[in-house]
């Protein structure tokens, strides 16, 4: 694989660091070595893994003429805050569409994020019942916003298309530079499985680069019936951009256990899970993806799925910003 050769504007200034969480670690009783993978700590507004494939997302719409981005997520979604931020760097104007993935959620006055869209500057917000078809809801916008002369792009729910996961192959590139040069064996690598841009790339990267380290996804909104198959889909269109070769299915694994009643839903296992590694190693998780991953990846070690010894890296994708959105369950959860 040789991406240097897709364009991409430059916004990650470095490698981001990969931190050893032994309190973390030894608070889960396994025997295992818990690492953190710190994209929580990319560049843009709050980090988060969006900034690595808006990176490429972004020089492609520069690339085509754009003036503007229309992009869709969640009523707290870290990738449309980060979009926002950067198009702001830009000089690009920027529209929301909302989808209202729980009934009756979107609330203009809400904290989190949406704080976040107002103070980043949204041209607009359009807010689309769950379900909605979202890419008709963007080419809605376009079509107006054509109409009064701009030339719009449309970005995808969570930059997940063959462009956006190309963020996610070189960091794992990045991953296995880092261990090199560190001397770190790295047995797996554990992530939150959504829009599956992160999750595709990633595999993608370990299996172009011929790795032999597994990739578990822990699911935040599907089950594994249909998740595997998002992914692996993904993962082949992407593995195909960049040259990465084969993606067997069985590569793909999708963990479905630790949803709960839906996608932005609080679970009790979350709540521990963001509770616990902010009291053993002061690194603040999310309730949406990264926590209910950890949840997951919290049980499986628990469970003893890794063996003693094992190095474990855990992608953190970022996200803390919508924990302001949540303070009454956590509150709750510390007093019961
Ligand atoms: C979007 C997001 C994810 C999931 O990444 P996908 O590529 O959509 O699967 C995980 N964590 C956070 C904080 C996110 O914002």
């Amino acid at each position: 694989m040789n991406l240097a050769k897709f364009p991409r504007r430059g916004y990650l200034q470095g490698p981001t660091p990969i931190e050893a969480a032994p309190s973390f670690s030894r608070a889960l009783g396994g025997g295992v070595n818990i690492y953190i993978k710190r994209d929580d700590m990319l560049p843009g507004a709050a980090g988060g893994n969006k900034t690595r494939k808006l990176d490429f997302c972004i020089a492609d719409a520069l690339l085509l003429g754009a003036d503007t981005i229309i992009t869709c997520g969640a009523v707290q979604s870290n990738h449309c805050r980060l979009t926002l931020a950067w198009s702001a760097k830009e000089g690009l104007d920027c529209h929301l569409v909302l989808e209202e993935r729980v009934k009756g959620s979107y609330d203009p006055e809400a904290s989190g994020n949406n704080f976040l869209f107002q103070l980043l500057g949204a041209k607009s917000i359009t807010v689309v019942q769950g379900g909605s078809d979202m890419m008709a809801a963007m080419n809605a916008v376009a079509d107006k916003l054509k109409k009064e002369g701009r030339k719009p792009y449309i970005i995808p729910g969570g930059a997940s298309n063959p462009i956006g996961a190309t963020g996610y192959v070189a960091c794992a590139q990045e991953i296995l530079q880092q261990t090199f040069e560190s001397g770190l064996k790295l047995d797996a690598v554990v992530l939150p499985s959504g829009s599956a841009g992160t999750h595709a790339g990633i595999l993608v990267g370990m299996i172009g680069c011929n790795a032999g380290i597994p990739v578990y996804g822990i699911n935040v909104s599907r089950p594994r019936e249909l998740q595997e198959p998002l992914v692996h889909k993904l993962a082949v269109a992407t593995a195909e951009r960049v040259g990465a070769g084969n993606i067997p299915e069985s590569a793909v694994d999708c963990n479905g256990d630790y949803v709960g009643a839906g996608y932005s839903v609080v679970t009790d296992s979350m709540l521990e899970a963001v509770t616990l590694l902010a009291r053993t190693e002061g690194i603040l998780l999310d309730p949406v993806y990264t926590g209910k991953a950890m949840a997951g990846f919290i049980d499986m070690v628990r469970k003893g799925k890794f063996a003693k010894g094992s190095n474990l890296l855990f992608l953190h994708t970022g996200g803390s910003s919508v924990l302001y959105a949540y303070m009454e369950s956590f509150r709750k959860s510390w007093t019961a």
